[in-house]
């Protein structure tokens, strides 16, 4: 698509990263697994790869994918995965709440979970493309995978990709897709999920505005809402989390385009 900085994912065999295998004809592709979860399947020129998303809790050494052969038989695909580890992040939330929730807000969270998973869980049959265009224009603020610490409580890991602008910065889709689920969450504040196809999700969070709603069809590129500050944030920004095969890899293998601003991050670390 013309005005748009597009690229292909980059494989990377490490926990939290994404690795992309080759597919030959004999392969029928959507009948990959990995870890009994659906595999997209993705083109980049003439070439079909499966696109497996790896865990943070992926053990380093060797893995496999299943798949059926056009003769019926299961092959499997193997691949080594390589140790990766993460740096800890310590964060200050001015919003105790945000960090020890109440008992009554409990109910909440546990409902709003459920939405989540039920998200994370969508496929759909249809073929999507996979080069992402950059969401936001601003600085990378934090990574993905960071041990975090929340007031020096330890808390999950960082599933997502940050990137610091003003409020009220437009924020575009990476690709285009449908959307799948968005609202108004306890941590992530207003947040937007966009089903790019075979299990391919992109996650915005803390928006201030979200001008899609559920079903919508959107284009790569199209806007889809504002930065903000809503949910348990230190400041404006938007949290960009990549979901693969029910899995939250790392953002930034689908964006090759950021690795200049990424330096950047990590030279200010
Ligand atoms: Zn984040």
């Amino acid at each position: 698509m013309p005005g748009f900085v597009s690229a292909f994912p980059q494989s990377n065999p490490v926990p939290g990263g994404i690795v992309l295998l080759p597919l030959n004809n004999n392969h029928i592709a959507n009948s990959a697994r990995y870890n009994k979860k659906k595999l997209a399947v993705v083109n980049n020129g003439k070439t079909q790869y499966l696109l497996v998303g790896l865990s943070l809790n992926t053990k380093p050494g060797a893995h496999h994918v299943k798949i059926r052969n056009n003769l019926g038989e299961i092959r499997k695909l193997k691949f080594r995965v390589k140790p990766k580890t993460y740096k800890a992040q310590h964060l200050t939330i001015k919003n105790k709440r945000k960090v020890n929730p109440y008992e009554k807000d409990m109910t909440r969270i546990l409902s709003e979970k459920k939405r989540k998973t039920k998200a994370r869980k969508s496929w759909t049959p249809e073929i999507t493309q996979t080069n992402f265009t950059v969401p936001v224009d601003g600085r990378i603020s934090s990574i993905f995978g960071l041990r975090r610490f929340f007031n020096d409580q330890a808390r999950r890991p960082h599933s997502g990709l940050d990137i610091a602008a003003p409020q009220g910065t437009p924020i575009k889709a990476v690709e285009s897709g449908t959307v799948i689920e968005s609202g108004n969450f306890f941590f992530s504040g207003n947040m937007i999920y966009l089903d790019h196809g075979q299990g391919l999700i992109s996650l915005y969070a803390h928006m201030h505005t979200i001008s899609v709603k559920p079903g919508d069809k959107i284009e790569k590129g199209q806007l889809i809402g504002t930065v903000g500050e809503t949910g348990r944030v230190t400041g404006p920004h938007l949290h960009l989390a990549i979901i693969a095969n029910q899995t939250l890899v790392d953002p930034l293998l689908f964006l090759p385009q950021l690795s200049k601003k990424a330096a950047e991050y990590y030279k200010s670390e």
